[in-house]
């Protein structure tokens, strides 16, 4: 069976794990976890990173930074990620869905205008695929009506909008180390803080609401509870293995990329031909290769094809329910469509990508791909 995603190792944690252990101190603010920190910074220009125990975790510090509350509205995506809306739901605001574009599960920008109240508090984009939302159109809506723009950029290592790395756009952006990202540290991520006014609550809300950092620097002389917060610094060994994973971050881009390129010539004639859509790419989007996904026609040519490819030893998976159609959120949605969202929901199919995989393995599923197309 050629899996959907197999962990990426570089070969360095186990090394670097047992150097930590060395250290006998494997909490608090430690020099690994400054060095991912910088490490990121300085590649892709973040102005200060926190590591994370995920990008849930980031995510729902970010909306503690925004300051988001009961009467509050904010402005995301229905094809998203569950934890996209839950950070803000969690702090009693109401989530506002806006459907995708028609070629691509990123945010229609066309819809983020429709949906702005006097209520609207902040926007949170979520770059699909690594595939930039168009930030120029959206940094004029939220300049305009003063809003906080956050990006959901879980899916986001290495990927640029225009010459901008994503994640650096936003007042605040999020991004994950989950294993089924392209690098990883089993369940990790981090904050980028972007906005200056942000940094000195983002310091203190990492450090579970305490003036820790400060007392650290010795600007105070005890440290204390100042505000809310949370436990989100990840351990020593975690960091550990994440910096064995980023060093070889150009390598992986490369070999992902080069994957994701093979299945584009190989299937690219099926879009072609209309049997099916792929996701297309801005031209101000870069492609980091976090998934390779096709469109089918309906959710029974989808299923169908998932099935099929099984019977080839592959698995494809789909991907979000539309959280507008969610059990939790029905009760509160205004009865409004997204059609957009709804197909991607129902349509949209992931195939195998991931650093292990090889490109005869791309050849062999994409051959699978055209015979189920040959025989409808
Ligand atoms: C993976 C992902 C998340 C959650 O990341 P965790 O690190 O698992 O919390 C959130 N949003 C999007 C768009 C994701 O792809």
């Amino acid at each position: 069976m050629i899996p959907f995603n197999k962990p990426y190792y570089s070969g360095d944690e186990k090394d670097y794990i047992a150097k930590a252990m060395d250290t006998k101190t494997l909490t608090g603010d430690l020099e690994i976890i400054r060095m991912c920190e910088s490490f990121l910074e300085n590649k892709y220009n973040f102005k200060k990173v926190f590591l994370t125990n995920s990008c849930t975790m980031a995510l729902e510090m970010a909306a503690v930074l925004a300051n988001v509350g009961v009467g509050d509205e904010v402005i995301m995506p229905s094809f998203t990620f569950v934890s996209t809306a839950n950070a803000f739901a969690l702090r009693g605001a109401k989530i506002v869905f806006a459907d995708s574009k028609i070629d691509h599960p990123n945010m229609d920008e066309n819809e983020i205008k429709k949906l702005i109240t006097p209520k609207t508090k902040a926007i949170v984009v979520v770059h699909y695929a690594g595939i930039a939302c168009n930030m120029d159109a959206i940094k004029i809506i939220t300049q305009k009506h003063n809003l906080i723009l956050i990006e959901d950029a879980a899916q986001c290592i290495a990927s640029y909008h225009n010459n901008e790395a994503l994640g650096t756009i936003g007042d605040i952006a999020c991004f994950s180390f989950h294993e089924t990202k392209n690098i990883h540290c089993g369940e990790g991520g981090f904050i980028s803080i972007n906005n200056p006014s942000l940094l000195e609550r983002a310091e203190i809300i990492r450090h579970k609401g305490t003036n820790r950092a400060a007392f650290s620097r010795a600007e105070v002389n005890k440290y204390e509870w100042v505000d809310i917060g949370f436990s989100s610094l990840p351990s020593a060994i975690t960091a550990a293995f994440l910096y064995a994973q980023m060093e070889q971050i150009d390598s992986v881009q490369k070999k992902r990329i080069g994957l994701w390129n093979s299945y584009f010539k190989n299937l690219n004639f099926l879009q072609e031909s209309q049997k099916v859509q792929l996701p297309s790419i801005p031209e101000y989007a870069s492609n980091n290769a976090h998934l390779f996904c096709l469109i089918c026609k309906n959710e029974q040519e989808r299923n169908s094809l998932i099935e099929f490819l099984k019977s080839k030893e592959i698995q494809a998976v789909f991907h979000y329910q539309s959280l507008h159609n969610s059990p939790f959120y029905q009760s509160k949605q205004e009865g409004r469509e997204l059609p957009n969202a709804e197909k991607f929901s129902n349509c949209l199919v992931r195939l195998p990508l991931y650093f292990d995989l090889e490109v005869k393995d791309v050849d062999y599923i994409c051959d699978s791909v055209i015979s189920f197309y040959d025989c409808i």
